[in-house]
């Protein structure tokens, strides 16, 4: 008796929730579109990110322009980006070591870490060297500044966007495509102007050791760079030992970077008589958020040109590149100023 009771009651209570349900059927009020919220690292990564979600996503990179992102540490504010983020995008390679901590333990549930470097080369293609000597057991982290690494970069960029926010598959696919696009004109252009520097000439001699991945791509030799592997200067006896090479080499031009003012290395091209070019760039994107030169690809435009004309060759096939994001800008990135 008690028993049938309790299954009326249990029937009763189940019609009760199904007519609630129906209830609930009416079409639902128009949802505020929510936007898949992206976190990056670098402005070069960062970029690459803004061609390929354009206005789809919302892109936050955190680590400013124009600081050393090799030994940038987050700030507590970055806990609440990082908190709120869907998807947290970076180089990898252990270039952000920090930030990813910070990440580990701050991400919300389910959200998702994309290593660009370390899904682009595997362990025997990494290059270790003077700045990133191998015994520390992290290798140099500079893939970007080869735009064939990019172009990696940006179909994994896209496929992950795709992954986590398919609804709007056919914009990212259509981004990638103009950015792969453009930047197999980079590519293109880089390998045109390369042919107009006299062939002793191809080498390269840095501050901050940011071009061994760009150099194998387009048959430079990398005679040295001058920054020791804990970002202080160079020692009395290695500046020497570069000066003597570069006077025996005969090397046209030192390249400095804007990141990393230089002294040692304008005494170095001062003492080995050679050219002084100190606006390298490797992760400061030129001009200004909205400029059309405020792009990774403006920001090779901006680096090859410098390049080239200091080493006895010409830039005129880079000046057809276009180097305006191709999705407009849309990003927030953060500013030294
Ligand atoms: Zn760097």
């Amino acid at each position: 008796m008690g028993r049938s009771l309790t299954g009326l009651a249990v029937l009763a209570m189940a019609a009760v929730l199904t007519a609630c349900g129906r209830q609930e059927e009416k079409p639902p009020p128009p949802k505020q579109e929510k936007k898949l919220n992206v976190v990056t690292t670098v402005a070069p990564i960062t970029s690459i990110v803004e061609n390929v979600g354009g206005d789809k996503i919302q892109l936050k990179g955190i680590i400013p322009e124009g600081i050393n992102s090799h030994t940038f540490e987050p700030v507590p504010s970055d806990v609440k980006v990082l908190a709120a983020a869907d998807l947290l995008i970076v180089n990898g390679l252990d270039l952000e070591i920090p930030t990813l901590k910070l990440a580990e333990a701050n991400l919300k549930q389910g959200a998702a870490v994309l290593r660009l470097g370390d899904k682009t080369i595997t362990e025997k293609d990494y290059i270790y060297d003077f700045s990133f000597p191998k015994d520390h057991g992290h290798p140099n982290p500079h893939l970007w500044l080869s735009p064939e690494h990019a172009m990696r970069y940006a179909t994994l960029v896209r496929d992950e966007l795709i992954r986590l926010d398919p609804a709007n598959k056919a914009a990212y696919e259509a981004n990638a495509a103009a950015l792969l696009k453009q930047l197999e004109a980079l590519d293109q252009a880089i390998e045109d102007s390369i042919k107009t520097i006299p062939e002793a000439n191809r080498r390269l001699l840095t501050y901050h050791d940011s071009w061994p991945y760009f150099a194998r791509r387009y048959g430079f030799q990398i005679i040295g760079a001058v920054q020791p592997s804990d970002f202080s200067d160079p020692s009395p006896r290695e500046v020497k030992r570069l000066i003597d090479q570069i006077r025996k080499e005969k090397v046209p031009a030192v390249f400095g970077s804007e990141v990393f003012p230089s002294p040692v290395l304008e005494q170095i091209a001062r003492e080995g008589k050679t050219r002084y070019i100190d606006k390298l760039r490797d992760d400061e994107l030129p001009g200004k958020p909205g400029d059309p030169q405020h792009s990774y690809t403006g920001l090779m435009v901006e680096n090859m040109t410098l390049m080239f004309e200091a080493l006895g060759g010409s830039a005129e096939a880079l000046k057809k590149v276009d180097p305006a994001p191709v999705a407009g800008a849309h990003a927030d990135y953060r500013r030294r100023d």
